[in-house]
């Protein structure tokens, strides 16, 4: 048997569509979306990143204010620039992308972008209100992986969810997001980690196995139940002389053994990558609404 391949590209397109009317009725109002993509340095999968944000915000009218800033920018320099968005009407949205280079401190900056332009969900009053389930930003890529279930037909109410990695950025949101007592959710949640002994144990247990730890391939046939379905947020960069890059990319799953056995699967790319995208622009929707009912 052969997997369901899960579409992450198609079902981010749906939503890119959804987004692009709101926009339009927005625009009617008077309001343009706004977002500050703030880059640091030059690293390479970095600046890629952004400019894939960038050009998303492009094509679906999300005004952009692109901030590219030296390496050896301080960090002092840097709340200064944060402040002024902060003040800035037309900016709805603050994107500080990470990591940030080793002299500054990330968890300064993130708690310095003020709670309502937090696109990315990451500041602490944000998380309080993610684990007390109010309404908040929630951190886009768990976002855009429960979206991807539940628009994929494998709504992971009453389901196993195992989750390998426990990052700030995926695994605990998503765990936090996946157990809530909501529609959507309502799940089962197991999170593994390195301390977690016989991790294919659990692994073979889940009806939706969900890796996130940012190791090649390391998830394979042996560790997964056929009815399972499989999320693979992974992407990790691996050397491949006889590409024109040099390099290509693999997620956590070993793809091609696992894609024979289970349910559904992720492909990587074009799995979880274009959902978090798509829920960045949806997270910097919601707030310049915000902004007209404040
Ligand atoms: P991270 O901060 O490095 O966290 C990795 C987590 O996996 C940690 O909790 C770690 O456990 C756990 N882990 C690592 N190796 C393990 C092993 N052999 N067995 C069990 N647990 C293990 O990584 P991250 O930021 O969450 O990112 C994870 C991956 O997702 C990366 O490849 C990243 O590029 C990718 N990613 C993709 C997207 C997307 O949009 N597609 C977004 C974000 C991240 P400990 O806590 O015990 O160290």
């Amino acid at each position: 048997m052969s997997a369901e391949i899960i579409d992450g590209k198609k079902i981010a397109e749906q939503i890119k569509l959804e987004l692009i009317e709101e926009i339009a009725s927005l625009k009617k109002q008077g309001l343009i979306p706004g977002l500050a993509t703030v880059l640091v340095g030059e690293n390479p999968a970095s600046a890629t990143y952004v400019r894939m944000k960038e050009k998303m915000c492009n094509e679906i009218g999300i005004l952009t204010k692109s901030q590219h800033l030296a390496v050896e920018t301080k960090e002092n320099e840097l709340l200064e620039l944060i402040d002024n968005l902060r003040k800035d009407n037309d900016v709805h949205g603050i994107l500080v992308q990470l990591p940030l280079p080793a002299h500054i401190d990330e968890r300064k900056i993130i708690n310095a972008i003020p709670q309502n332009k937090d696109v990315d969900g990451f500041h602490p009053m944000n998380w309080g209100k993610m684990m007390t389930g109010e309404d908040t930003f929630l951190p886009c890529t768990p976002a855009g992986i429960q979206e991807l279930l539940i628009r994929s037909g494998n709504n992971p109410e009453r389901k196993h969810v195992v989750i390998l990695g426990r990052s700030q950025i995926v695994g605990l949101p998503l765990a936090n997001i996946l157990v809530r007592k909501a529609p959507g959710a309502n799940a089962t949640v197991t999170i593994c980690h390195t301390g977690t002994k016989d991790l294919a144990n659990y692994a073979k247990q889940a009806d939706i196995l969900i890796a996130a730890m940012g190791r090649p391939e390391v998830v394979t046939a042996e560790m997964v139940n056929e009815n399972a379905v499989v999320v693979d947020v992974g992407v990790n960069r691996v050397e491949a002389p006889e590409t024109k890059k040099g390099y290509c990319l693999v997620g956590d799953v070993h793809f091609e053994s696992v894609a024979k056995k289970v349910t559904a699967i992720t492909p990587v790319p074009g799995g979880v990558g274009p959902m978090t995208i798509i829920m960045l622009m949806k997270n910097t929707v919601k707030s310049a609404k915000n902004f007209i009912t404040s």
